[in-house]
């Protein structure tokens, strides 16, 4: 029996409240005491279907379905995807679900067995994305419901922040956080505007190959980041930020990070023994520059500091994954690790 929500009576955000789950804070020993400060961990590797997304997605499919005649909702991308399927089969709607050519088994399985029909195209998510619009131009009463790039996936988001703030009682000092096409930070920004944490920095981190956030500050403009090798953080892989994480990184102090794959993947170990929790690499990136202390650089801890790290978690891991991509960097490369406009730091390989 499918338990779908009855979208006739119900306005968006009641259909919405009935998505995302409240997730936990929990207060992190480890990271806390090798940065010296109190580290906080939102845990959105436990939300429904794993990460965040389902924050944005479902508040868009809710929206979609209560306010538009849509009969399919078209998504693409593994977590974006994920979500979506859940979402639709809650909404009582079809789902389609675009996935690129080099996602695993495993993943396929878990959009079907949400109940969507997926179709593997593209080398990678752009050319995914081309062939999910191009279905839904030729599918009457269907909508695409992009992953990072609408004031709907913004408002959905933004909730984590109104969680946090309930949870932690207290205005943070700093949040940490992941950025990929940019639609999280977004959120978050969104977020600390309405509970008037205008002053709460937002460390931004990337990974290189997906530092399109790094580059546009830098360039004062959006900047797409250039061709290089397949990253590992692969669900930060976007060519280009959306337009509005600039607008609101000019408007919020935000601070980007980039760190190394390898940091990446040492990291996602890192949290997985002290934690017993398997996230992404690209949600791991933000947690690296606490265990490798670069967060010291960037804010003067106190003992009283509270950091609050955004677990985006993520499904694109597993233990074989996990094992694999430890040997594609076993010997990390050099680079430059910049932060914002001031900070430059050459880390040497040893992590
Ligand atoms: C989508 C995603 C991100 C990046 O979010 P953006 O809104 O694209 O910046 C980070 N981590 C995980 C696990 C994701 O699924």
């Amino acid at each position: 029996m499918v338990t779908g929500i009855n979208t006739s009576t119900c306005n968006p955000r009641a259909l919405f409240s009935e998505l995302p789950i409240y997730t936990p804070l929990h207060y992190s020993n480890t990271l806390s005491s090798i940065t010296g400060a109190n580290v906080y961990l939102k845990l959105e590797n436990l939300q429904i279907c794993n990460s965040f997304k389902i924050r944005g997605v479902g508040y868009m499919c809710s929206k979609v379905v209560h306010e538009k005649n849509c009969q399919m909702l078209v998504s693409c991308g593994i977590n974006a995807g994920i979500a979506c399927a859940y979402a639709g089969k809650k909404l009582n709607t079809f789902v389609t679900v675009f996935v690129p050519i080099n996602t695993p088994d495993f993943i396929i399985e878990k959009i079907q067995n949400e109940g969507a029909n997926v179709y593997v195209k593209g080398k990678d998510i752009e050319e995914c994305e081309c062939y999910a619009k191009y279905f839904v131009e030729q599918n009457q009463y269907s909508y695409y419901i992009p992953s990072y790039n609408h004031p709907d996936i913004w408002e959905g988001n933004s909730t984590i922040i109104d969680e946090i703030k309930s949870q932690l009682g207290d205005t943070p000092d700093a949040i940490i956080t992941v950025v990929g096409g940019g639609g999280l930070l977004c959120g978050l920004i969104q977020g600390c505007q309405k509970v008037r944490w205008e002053n709460v920095p937002i460390i931004a981190v990337e990974t290189h190959n997906t530092n399109g956030l790094q580059l546009s500050v830098n360039n004062k403009k959006v900047t797409d980041v250039p061709k290089g090798s397949e990253p590992l953080a692969r669900s930060l892989n976007i060519k280009r930020i959306c337009h509005q994480s600039f607008t609101l990184s000019n408007q919020h102090p935000v601070v980007p990070v980039t760190i190394t794959d390898a940091m990446s993947i040492k990291a996602c170990r890192q949290f997985a023994d002290d934690h017993k929790m398997l996230i992404e690499p690209s949600s791991a990136a933000a947690v690296s520059i606490c265990y490798s202390n670069i967060i010291q650089e960037i804010l003067e801890l106190e003992p009283t500091s509270k950091i609050v790290i955004i677990i985006t978690g993520g499904n694109d891991i597993s233990l074989d994954q996990l094992e694999s991509s430890r040997h594609k960097c076993s010997s990390p490369v050099p680079i430059i690790v910049k932060s914002g406009n001031e900070i430059f730091m050459k880390l040497n390989g040893t992590i």
